[in-house]
């Protein structure tokens, strides 16, 4: 039997200062793929494409997704107009993993979103975001690191004991990598708050009742290769993504 596909969002940009100038390339951090891979799971890099149709089947040729890292969410998406301290948006990625999230929903494929990704699937499932988590009233962590290496931990999070989530990672506080300056403001219906920070913030939530859906706010990719409970979040969706076969 073969090993799950899992597809890997990508995000794009604009890459200057290469042989051919001007060119837009589509890429995924390779922190993904190796933790995807190290799980178990066969990653694929999914492009953002305009079609929905081919977007779609996209989806029918994986077994599992993970929506991955980048830019702010258009705040137009979720009926707000752009505040002072939005960052870069990506609308050509914002319509497709809208497209995307909303072909796994119906095929029900197993899906994981990491930081962007939590977001971009508690919007697309119909809640709202901060556009910055100075709008959180106590929102006092700096949820932006400031660390020399990357795969440092920063802030603690607590973990709802029932969840799916407590499950996966065996421990009911943890401390995480924090690299988001956005948040979670309205949940989306049918999804849970599964963990949050000290002050406030929404730090995973899940789907409940359906197929596995699971959002988290930080970087377990960047930690997968140390961390057996943070790989075990990616063991999680490929063994679910498994009974897509
Ligand atoms: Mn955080």
């Amino acid at each position: 039997m073969r090993k799950p596909v899992i597809g890997i969002t990508c995000n794009t940009v604009l890459a200057e200062g290469t042989m051919l100038p001007g060119m837009v390339r589509a890429f995924a951090s390779t922190d993904y793929i190796h933790a995807v891979a190290k799980a178990g799971g066969v990653p694929l890099l999914l492009p953002p494409v305009a079609d929905p149709a081919i977007a779609r089947s996209q989806v029918i040729a994986i077994d599992g997704l993970i929506m991955s890292g980048g830019p702010d969410v258009d705040p137009l998406l979720y009926g707000e107009e752009p505040l002072e301290k939005l960052g870069v948006v990506n609308l050509c990625r914002d319509e497709y993993e809208l497209l995307v999230v909303k072909a796994a929903a119906e095929l029900k494929k197993p899906m994981l979103g990491i930081c962007r990704g939590i977001q971009i699937i508690n919007v697309a499932y119909g809640g709202t975001l901060y556009q910055d988590v100075s709008q959180i009233t106590g929102c006092s962590i700096k949820h932006f690191q400031t660390t020399a290496q990357r795969e440092a931990l920063w802030h603690t999070v607590s973990i709802e004991p029932q969840s799916v989530l407590a499950t996966i990672l065996g421990q009911q506080a943890i401390r995480v990598n924090s690299y988001h300056h956005q948040a979670i403001k309205n949940l989306a219906p049918g999804f849970i708050v599964t963990a949050g920070s000290k002050d406030g913030v929404i730090e995973a939530i899940e789907l409940q009742n359906e197929h596995f859906v699971l959002g988290v706010q930080w970087h377990p990719e960047m930690l997968a290769e140390k961390s057996p409970s943070m790989l075990a979040l990616f063991e999680k969706l490929v063994k679910a993504a498994a009974t897509q076969i």
